[in-house]
């Protein structure tokens, strides 16, 4: 029985592994983590992780063929795949700090992997890292082999939270570089024979091993760039009246771009947007090439104005002052259908609206009143378990999330219990704008022409 275990039991390891596990009956997969807290979770009913359809696969093998565990060197030992799923944080000091990827937890977990390995190993990059970090991996390991041999592979994730599993039963492509040698081939094969399962072999791409780790970069920059360039647009159609929905439908029926990712909002977040840009500025700067690194930092700038150009209307909305006045804030998740937190637009926002002394009161369906709590630094705003609730007696509403159920509230009654004049700024375009004018509501949703 192949058996693999995956250093790393967070939003990456916990999901891509359960998919393995019920997709691979015959392999013995085990997820580890030094964080007990999230073992202990993993192994339970409320899983660490709020991710749709997350729950029933991993009831479905957990115990089977697929544990969790805190014995991180036993499994290593024990495993022939290693996949490493650690975080990579952007650095916060020293050399490249504010850019760099951190990679402490990697090079730890490598030199673990040296330590404790008496066979041949696989291991598999499955974090986000920084190209060539395979050959700093290499170093470690080869360096400390006593006899054993390594391969190393970088099978970049692409999952997006919120739809991770609809993801990985149905990866538009997986990933697997490795070295041109015969070990290196090997090594490919092997894991591709893991993926092969359930992904159909053409979806199955196999590159040199700078390419697959530069491409996971790659597919982020690009896709946090799309994000840019439509909230840059929404932008010049606040200014001159056109809609961005509109803009959007119209440059997406284009075959060349394509309707996807073309949603005007609030800003990206997540916690890899951002970082896997800032590392690719680094890249870019540590290889010579400036110009290039300008270019990708243009759209975190971009990012951060949006984030700014939304408190800034709010303030200016209501009369330019929210001192004191109740804001409710609908959605902290970066996105909707998870309870991530990480990077959210939402912090920058209540940061802001908090700095210009209003009242913050926040709900969202996922994320926990610890979390925001944690997230906000600071004992400013309160939490609600209810929209109804965060609205009540309040000046303003703001959403941040697109959350489906805020498509569907009873705005008469969110209404009547408001302050008036009563506003809502949809920093996600999910309410018919429309429909709370005639309630009454004053409104403004992103990119589009402003109430009279
Ligand atoms: P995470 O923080 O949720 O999980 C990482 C886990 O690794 C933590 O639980 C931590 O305790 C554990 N860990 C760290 N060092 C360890 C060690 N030495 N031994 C055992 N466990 C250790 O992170 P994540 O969101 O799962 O991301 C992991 C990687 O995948 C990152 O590089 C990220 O950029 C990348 N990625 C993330 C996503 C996403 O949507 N979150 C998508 C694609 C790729």
């Amino acid at each position: 029985m192949v058996k693999i275990c995956c250093i790393g039991a967070g939003y990456v390891g916990g999901p891509t592994m359960a998919v393995i596990a019920i997709k691979c009956p015959a392999i013995e997969v085990v997820v580890v983590d030094i964080s007990k807290p999230r073992i202990d979770a993993w192994n339970s009913d409320t899983l660490p992780i709020y991710e749709p359809g997350l729950d029933d696969v991993v009831k479905a093998c957990r115990g089977k063929n697929l544990f969790f565990s805190t014995d991180v060197e036993k499994h290593v030992a024990e495993a022939d795949i290693i996949f490493v799923s650690v975080n990579t944080p952007t650095k916060t000091r020293g050399l490249g700090a504010g850019k760099a990827a951190d990679l402490t937890y990697w090079e730890s977990a490598a030199r673990m992997i040296a330590d404790v390995s008496k066979s041949d190993k696989i291991v598999v990059e499955k974090s986000t890292v920084p190209v060539k970090t395979a050959e700093a991996i290499e170093k470690i390991l080869t360096h400390n082999s006593k006899g054993i041999n390594y391969q190393i592979l970088s099978n970049p994730e692409f999952l997006a939270e919120g739809t991770a599993i609809e993801d990985l039963f149905k990866p538009d492509r997986v990933l697997i570089g490795g070295r041109e040698t015969p070990g290196g081939q090997k090594a490919v094969q092997a894991l591709k024979e893991v993926y092969a399962h359930w992904v159909p072999e053409e979806n199955i791409i196999t590159t040199n091993l700078w390419s697959a780790e530069l491409s996971k970069l790659a597919a982020n920059a690009f896709l946090a760039q799309r994000i840019s360039s439509v909230n840059a647009m929404s932008a010049l159609c606040e200014a001159t009246g056109a809609n961005v929905s509109e803009v959007s439908y119209a440059i997406g029926k284009d075959s060349r771009i394509g309707p996807k990712f073309l949603n005007a909002s609030v800003g990206f977040g997540g916690s890899c947007f951002q970082k896997d840009i800032l590392n690719l500025v680094y890249i870019c700067e540590c290889n010579g090439l400036p110009e290039v690194a300008n270019y990708w930092k243009q759209v975190i700038k971009i990012n951060d104005y949006q984030k700014s150009r939304f408190v800034n209307r709010v303030v200016s909305s209501m009369f330019n002052t929210v001192s004191g006045k109740k804001i409710a804030v609908l959605g902290f998740a970066f996105k909707k259908d998870t309870g991530d937190t990480r990077e959210t637009p939402a912090i920058d926002v209540c940061k802001g609206l908090v700095g210009d002394k209003a009242q913050v009161s926040i709900y969202d369906p996922q994320v926990t009143e610890d979390q925001i709590q944690r997230d906000l630094a600071m004992n400013k705003v309160s939490v609600v378990w209810d929209a109804y609730e965060a609205a009540k007696g309040a000046h303003g509403v703001c959403i941040l999330t697109e959350w489906d159920e805020f498509k569907k509230l009873d705005y008469q009654k969110i209404f009547d219990n408001m302050q008036k004049p009563a506003f809502v700024f949809d920093g996600r375009n999910v309410v018919d704008a429309e429909k709370l004018r005639e309630i009454g509501f004053i409104v403004y949703s992103i990119g589009k022409p402003l109430d009279g």
